[in-house]
């Protein structure tokens, strides 16, 4: 409807199923900083720019979407991680098809404009080069050992035949359009070279008329011209104008002098230019030939752009995880994510000088369901649950992953829920963008699932934002809760209590220590909730006025001496004996009949309610 042309191109339908990808909604590709980064969207300091070392852009935009769409099955994944190993082994084998990739142009965007005949000569010219590459490419094939790269080369069809006739048909070097014709090689067409011998030899024919001319008339300054409305003309200067013999025909007359033609002259002009257009007319069959020839191959040519984007993509895993060294992940259906010394691959990168600190991930479906992370603002708690996402999405994708080991299993869905992205636009507040995520996490996710939480509840009251945080995570953890392996940041110490509540709850903490006044970052994950979050020596590192530093840290003081067990606010408790306890109190109290009960009664009943209350807390 749009395009108004057929649909020539597609030759096949690919069925996209959302089933076959892991799920992540764009705001969480966005947090993940997949293919730019949040701040300044720039392709610079995302996941894509660490992971990029294609050659062509048709591999470029294949990296894009494999990033865009890891995989789920364990089977497929390891047949990439197969050939990223192969590849990543064989430097010998890498830089032989690198090289030929580099001779590849894009052809499946080549191929559209030669379905839309919006093609030049010279796009024909980068097929027959496309073409010698590939050949190079299939040259590899008998090094090669692993499956999908074995595939990928039975796809890959270097069309000899019809680079060889765009060869014999079109000039090596052609010029850029097509209107104007002379890009036909000279001994393909006898008719064209006839015209074109006819055409040089009547504009040779053209400089004797002139002389000619000049000789029989005596105007030393007469010239024949070409213009597009007149066609060809005799130019003679006003000072000539007497000399002018009476079969010149006038035709226009010029603030220098005046233009004419004669009867020869008229003559040539239509032998040239009909010449000219019918070499232009031949020209364009030859191109449309092969222009026809291109599109009957079509298909073979797009599994071919498929195939060799992909072999582009799997070179550049290599490169990366040899540059980078990163290790090839175990990548199984199981619940298990677990990460030696994993690394933030975009971080590690863009440190200045500094070394980055690996940590270790260990996240099942059974006593590490939960990981709650707390430590001090800048401790890096985001940058480890981000690293671990992107670990497990590149893993998913069939990359090697910055770790010295790792086992992930796939994940179906990534759903982070990270720092603030207001949507004053669309008339929502920080905290209410907030909530609908979390809301829209905890109603998609499945027990397959991996949520990075960071600092729910923060956007509003310490209270309110308090209860929700733990209420989240008890929605998560509780007997036929949403349970999905989570990480879960936070400020909130009192939550870190949640372990001895649930048994798939584990604290851990990025350590810091004290040093003076100041902070030292050690940057490592050890068990364990924090002790503090060193907020006002953050504060100070981050330039706050000394006067506002000393006055937050008389109010802290303040607060600490007027409730000191009530710093970090109150104690949110309940564990599940006390909640299930309390509830029993509940119904005993919502089913008395107040009406009708009398005092000795009432007395009775209260005297129960309180030795049952004593009682069940003497057992506690
Ligand atoms: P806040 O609580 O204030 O949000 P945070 O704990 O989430 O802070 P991050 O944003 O993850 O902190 O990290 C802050 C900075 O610390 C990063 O930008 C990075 O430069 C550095 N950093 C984080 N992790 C590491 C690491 N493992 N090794 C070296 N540097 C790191």
């Amino acid at each position: 409807n749009t395009q108004f042309g057929g649909a020539d191109r597609m030759v096949t339908l690919e069925v996209y199923t959302v089933a076959q990808y892991l799920r992540s909604a764009p705001q969480c590709r966005k947090n993940l900083e997949l293919t730019e980064t949040i701040m300044s969207s720039d392709r610079r300091g995302s996941l894509l720019w660490v992971l990029d070392s294609t050659v062509t852009s048709m591999g470029r935009r294949m990296l894009r979407s494999c990033i865009e769409k890891p995989l789920l099955d364990p089977a497929a994944i390891n047949q990439r991680l197969n050939a990223v190993e192969e590849l990543k082994g064989g430097i010998v084998l890498r830089s032989r098809l690198r090289d030929a990739l580099r001779s590849v142009f894009d052809i499946e965007r080549l191929m559209t404009r030669v379905t839309y005949r919006s093609c030049s000569p010279r796009d024909l010219i980068a097929f027959s080069r496309t073409s010698k590459g590939l050949g190079q490419i299939l040259e590899s094939a008998p090094l090669i050992k692993s499956r999908l790269l074995q595939e990928l080369l039975r796809d890959i069809d270097p069309q000899t035949e019809l680079a060889e006739r765009i060869d014999s048909t079109i000039s090596p070097e052609p010029p850029a359009l097509l209107k104007d014709g002379g890009y036909i090689k000279p001994g393909f067409s006898r008719e064209i070279d006839e015209i074109r011998e006819l055409l040089h030899n009547s504009r040779n024919y053209l400089s004797r008329m002139e002389q000619e001319l000049k000789d029989k008339t005596g105007i030393k300054s007469l010239r024949i011209g070409f213009n597009k409305v007149f066609g060809y003309y005799i130019e003679v200067s006003k000072a000539n104008l007497e000399l002018v013999p009476d079969y010149f025909i006038r035709r226009q007359t010029i603030t220098t002098g005046e233009r004419y033609i004669t009867e020869e002259l008229k003559e040539l002009e239509n032998r040239i230019l009909g010449g000219n257009e019918r070499v232009i007319q031949l020209e364009r069959q030859a191109f449309d030939q092969l222009c026809d020839a291109m599109q009957q191959r079509l298909e073979a040519i797009q599994r071919t752009a498929k195939a060799v984007s992909m072999l582009d993509v799997l070179c550049s895993f290599a490169c990366v995880a040899e540059e980078y060294g990163y290790c090839r992940p175990a990548v199984d259906n199981s619940d298990v994510i677990y990460i030696k010394n994993g690394r933030h691959p975009v971080v590690e990168n863009v440190l200045n000088g500094e070394m980055f600190v690996p940590n270790d991930t260990v996240l099942d479906c059974g006593e590490n369901l939960v990981n709650i992370i707390t430590g001090p603002n800048m401790a890096g708690k985001s940058t480890y649950m981000r690293q671990t996402a992107l670990i497990v999405v590149m893993a998913q994708m069939g990359s090697f992953v910055p770790a010295s080991e790792a086992r992930i299993g796939v994940v179906d869905a990534i759903f982070t829920r990270i720092g603030s992205a207001d949507n004053i636009f669309a008339g929502e507040s920080t905290f209410m963008v907030e909530m609908k995520e979390v809301a829209y996490t905890l109603r998609n996710a499945t027990a397959k699932s991996l949520l990075i939480l960071d600092e729910i509840g923060r956007g509003t009251s310490t209270y309110d934002g308090m209860s929700i945080a733990r209420a989240v995570i008890e929605t998560i953890c509780r007997e036929g809760g949403v349970g999905a392996k989570t990480m879960f940041a936070t400020h909130y110490h009192e939550l870190t209590d949640l372990d001895s509540v649930f048994s798939c709850v584990k604290n851990y903490n990025i350590a810091a220590k004290k040093r003076g006044d100041g902070i030292v970052f050690l940057r490592k994950i050890v068990p364990g909730p924090a002790d503090d979050s060193y907020g006002i020596e953050v504060a100070k590192l981050a330039g706050l006025p000394e006067e506002t530093i000393s006055a937050a840290k008389r109010a802290l003081s303040d607060i600490e001496k007027r409730a000191p067990s009530e710093k970090r606010g109150p104690r949110l408790p309940l564990k599940e004996s006390e909640l299930r306890r309390m509830k029993e109190i509940f119904a005993k109290v919502r089913d008395v009949s107040v009406e009708t009960l009398t005092p000795l009664e009432a007395m009775y009943l209260l005297n129960d309610l309180s030795t049952e209350a004593r009682a069940k807390e003497d057992e506690d």
